[in-house]
């Protein structure tokens, strides 16, 4: 048995070795043997499983993490077993011996339960168990929301206010790490002899042992458990995306995970001290995708392959910098530190309102406004439920005839991330700007496609968006490029496509018809016509949203039903 602790560090949020507060904690704590794990979760490999844009984001964060490891120790790497945490943690905590388990605390509601239950399961054990605050938010969400009262930080302002209260600071990144004791035993022979151990693990092996049960199941990315701690190989490495069952054409976003990409990222963004001093959110184009006008962090800041910290105090120092020579400097919120302040916001927010902040019934922050909620027939202000679903259904696949609206949501679809005011854009669109369709459906979108999918931010700002004023604003270079059938079109008709004369259309190889669905023929493409008279559903949706102002009801548990307000 090895002298001293035994650490299992558990990476979830913190795919990274810089600036980890988690794992400096752990090795602080000198351990004789240390075991750096990712365990899949069930959760999110079966149950919220996202879009293949998201999967590689994060395989790519967990091979960062697994070069990382090997690069400075000889038998280290990322010890990637495949089953939820809540069984397979006190197992591996037996089979090795721990003594200690440390992880970068998540305020996310799934986690926060699960780390409860993971907790619990070890206490009784008598494993010591630490999970580390604030490194993944600027400030921890529990003494935001301690100095707003116990309340959900609604605005910048409350944020802020709370911050001072409690004489809250960013700290600054510590040190990155660049050794780590060795695991303390043969990882891998370990867990091939756990396996084997009929008490221990449910392997399901199919008469022959050849294939498991799931196996065809998993292929076709139907399977709803793990059948083996090991993957394919045999072996803990990172998984492909064939393991989980999601094809590469689908996962073709041009954004790429890893820590080294991050940090460069982060380099590229810190280097051009003219752009990041004076970066103004509302200055910034959707239109401009080559290059990008906002810093494209986040999906890095959401899996922990960059820290909030260093991007904090990178763009604070050259502020600092330039201040001093009295040169200009952008001010909050619209500048990069008000940007990253609003992920605070809505984290703090969603740690005081628990899963209420994920649209589910409670929340009571949110004003009742009788949307359409598609596929469950509730509320509906005025709206025709059928013509509401094909409208819903038309957003997503980017077929609503509104080429600046598609565009954004085929750029979505196939990259996986759409600039912040784009966002504004498509969530108006669907809510109060057009189609009068309940935010959550567009959330659930938003869930599945964003490789930066934050639970946090995203609830938050469709909350935001479904209550505040319409964006709109377009370019044609964005409109050509999502929606090739329109590159031929005229500037004149770029936005207007079904105002183009029939034998124009004909011309540049695209008629304006259908819902979308219609394959074109030959060389000639379809798109499109608008699903609706534009300015009808503008006045519509503003006779709803002055209903809603007026009748004043909050908690989204209320809806119409024939007419009357129940809750539900
Ligand atoms: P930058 O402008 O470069 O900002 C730097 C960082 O600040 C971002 O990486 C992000 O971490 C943070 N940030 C900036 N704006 C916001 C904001 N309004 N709310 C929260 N954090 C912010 N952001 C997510 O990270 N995940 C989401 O799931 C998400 N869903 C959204 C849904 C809608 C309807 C809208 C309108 C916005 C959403 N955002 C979300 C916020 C914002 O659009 C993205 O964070 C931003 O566009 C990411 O690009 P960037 O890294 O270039 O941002």
């Amino acid at each position: 048995a090895s002298k001293g602790p035994v650490v299992l560090y558990w990476h979830r949020t913190d795919l990274r070795l810089h600036d980890s507060p988690g794992l400096q904690h752990a090795l602080f704590l000198k351990p004789a043997a240390f075991y750096p794990i990712w365990t899949w979760d069930p959760h999110y490999v079966f149950k919220a499983r996202g879009a293949a844009n998201r999967w590689r984001f994060l395989v790519e964060c967990m091979k960062g993490l697994d070069v990382g490891y090997r690069r400075i120790s000889k038998k280290q790497q990322l010890w990637v077993v495949r089953e939820g945490p809540t069984t397979v943690i006190p197992k591996l905590c037996k089979l090795w011996g721990v003594t200690h388990l440390v992880f970068e605390a998540d305020g996310d509601w799934y986690a926060r339960q699960r780390d409860e239950e993971v907790t619990k399961a070890l206490e009784d054990v008598g494993v010591e168990v630490t999970g580390i605050w604030g490194g993944r938010t600027l400030f921890v969400e529990s003494e935001v929301v301690k100095g707003n009262g116990g309340k959900p930080t609604m605005s910048m302002g409350q944020l802020l206010k709370a911050v001072d209260k409690e004489k809250l600071e960013v700290k600054r990144p510590v040190d990155d790490v660049e050794a780590v004791p060795e695991p303390g035993m043969d990882v891998l022979a370990s867990l091939k002899d756990l396996e084997k151990d009929p008490g221990q693990t449910k392997p399901k092996q199919q008469e022959g042992g050849k294939d498991d049960q799931n196996a065809e199941a998993r292929t076709k990315g139907e399977a709803t458990e793990f059948v083996s701690l090991l993957g394919p190989n045999g072996d803990c490495g990172v998984p492909t995306l064939d393991e989980m069952a999601m094809d590469p054409k689908d996962a073709e976003t041009p954004h790429h995970g890893g820590e080294e990409n991050a940090l460069k990222e982060l380099k590229r963004v810190l280097d051009d001290e003219e752009y990041t001093a004076t970066f103004e959110k509302p200055k910034t184009a959707p239109t401009d995708f080559e290059p990008r006008a906002t810093t494209v962090l986040s999906a890095h800041l959401h899996f922990g392959s960059l820290s909030i910290r260093r991007f904090y105090w990178g763009v604070q120092d050259i502020f600092e910098k330039r201040r001093k020579a009295k040169k200009t400097v952008a001010a909050e919120p619209m500048n990069l530190i008000g940007q990253v302040l609003f992920r605070d916001m809505y984290f703090s927010a969603q740690y005081a309102l628990g899963h209420a902040f994920q649209g589910e019934e409670g929340n009571e922050v949110c004003r009742v406004i009788d949307w359409y909620l598609p596929s469950d027939g509730r509320g509906g202000y005025e709206v025709d439920d059928e013509k509401a679903e094909e409208w819903f259904i038309r957003w997503k696949e980017g077929r609503t005839g509104f080429p600046f609206v598609d565009a954004l949501m085929r750029q979505l679809r196939r990259e996986g991330w759409i600039h912040h005011l784009g966002r504004h854009m498509v969530a108006c669109f669907l809510t109060r700007g057009g189609c009068y369709v309940h935010w959550e459906r567009g959330k659930e979108v938003f869930e599945e496609l964003l490789i930066d999918h934050e639970s946090a931010s995203n609830a938050g700002n469709w909350m935001w968006l479904s209550c505040t004023a319409f964006f709109m604003g377009s370019r044609r270079r964005l409109v050509r490029n999502y929606i090739p059938e329109l590159a031929n079109f005229d500037k004149k008709y770029i936005y207007e496509p079904h105002k183009a004369p029939i034998a124009d259309q004909k011309k540049w190889g695209c008629q304006i018809r259908g819902d979308g669905t219609e394959k074109g023929n030959g060389d000639m493409k379809t798109y499109p016509k608008p699903m609706f008279d534009f300015n009808e559903r503008r006045q519509a949706c503003i006779d709803g949203m002055k209903h809603a102002y007026d009748i004043k009801m909050y908690g989204n548990d209320k809806r119409r039903l024939n007419g009357e307000w129940k809750k539900v």
